[in-house]
């Protein structure tokens, strides 16, 4: 019998993550198919019941479900239930487990791909949605020593550094969080110190309302600044070429999107991820100048 691993998100059609991974566990010869389970809305309880069929190895959830989902599951991992966000369902002794790999895929894009260890640094983040909690909780664990978290609507990033602050208080980590209002990010000197600005907001996606913006103009971005995209297509962004044209090094959404499928495949098969042959799929799936 054909095991079964399924994206559950709405809509999925346009998702790469079934070309590398795919290849992933057609590396190994393992009989998984990674399947699209587009769950329109009202429809999340009987996927996830669903998951309980014993060829169903597990899931990976987007949006517009990876708050929702976290009720519907047996356990949450820790990270996971810090971030608010399952992106990753695991089938463990026929309990269902939720896991947030974006953290993990996170760090380490910045690690494998830019060399770059976040312990002392100072980031910006602009955003405050799912993908920003997971960076945030991500850079306090790796103790960065400040975060400016900078969203439009304050009261969002307001809550996202009061989460981060707890969990520091009780972990004994020490990375300083402060919010900026969104106007302050047309200012030079907001950025003037940082090391690293991470974009997880969804300005410059293909597809969206602000498709072809940047959320930054040229004249705020320092020369001496990692600038990470989170957005991957298209590639480069508005605001990589802008980083670009600054002197910035850059690093686009892309290497996320594939450390996090590769946490989420060795969560599922218990093997090593081969990152090389995902990234080159992905690549294939997204192409653009890298
Ligand atoms: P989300 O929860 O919907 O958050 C969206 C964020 O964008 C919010 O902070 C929102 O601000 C901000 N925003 C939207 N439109 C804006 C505008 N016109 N001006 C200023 N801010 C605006 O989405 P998410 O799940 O965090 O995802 C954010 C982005 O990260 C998406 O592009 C997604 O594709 C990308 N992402 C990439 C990866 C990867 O692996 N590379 C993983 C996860 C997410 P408000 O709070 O004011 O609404």
């Amino acid at each position: 019998m054909t095991n079964l691993i399924g994206l559950i998100g709405y809509p999925v059609k346009h998702s790469i993550s079934p070309y590398f991974q795919q290849a992933a566990l057609d590396y190994y010869h393992l009989d998984i198919r990674y399947e699209l389970w587009e769950t329109k809305p009202g429809r999340l309880e009987s996927t996830i019941a669903r998951l309980n069929k014993p060829q169903n190895l597990g899931a990976n959830v987007t949006v517009p479900y990876k708050e929702t989902v976290l009720p519907l599951l047996d356990e949450v991992e820790e990270l996971a239930s810090l971030i608010g966000a399952v992106n990753t369902i695991v089938k463990r002794d026929d309990k269902l487990v939720g896991f947030n790999t974006d953290a993990r895929g996170f760090i380490q894009a910045l690690s494998k791909e830019r060399y770059f260890e976040p312990e002392g640094k100072r980031a910006a983040i602009l955003g405050a949605g799912g993908a920003a909690r997971a960076v945030c909780f991500a850079l306090v664990r790796e103790k960065a020593s400040s975060l400016v978290i900078i969203n439009r609507t304050t009261a969002r990033a307001e809550a996202l550094a009061d989460s981060l602050r707890k969990y520091m208080a009780e972990s004994g980590l020490e990375t300083e969080v402060t919010t900026l209002p969104w106007q302050s990010s047309t200012s030079s000197e907001t950025f003037s110190h940082c090391h690293l600005i991470i974009n997880c907001t969804t300005i410059g996606m293909k597809y969206s309302p602000q498709e072809g913006q940047s959320p930054l103009s040229f004249e705020v971005i320092p020369k001496d600044v990692l600038v990470y995209d989170l957005v991957y297509n298209p590639y480069p962004t508005p605001l990589l070429q802008l980083a670009r044209k600054a002197g910035a090094d850059t690093l686009g959404g892309l290497a996320m999107l594939v450390y996090q499928g590769a946490a989420s495949f060795e969560l599922w098969t218990g093997r090593k991820a081969p990152i090389d042959i995902m990234y080159g799929k992905a690549r294939e799936a997204l192409p653009g100048e890298r």
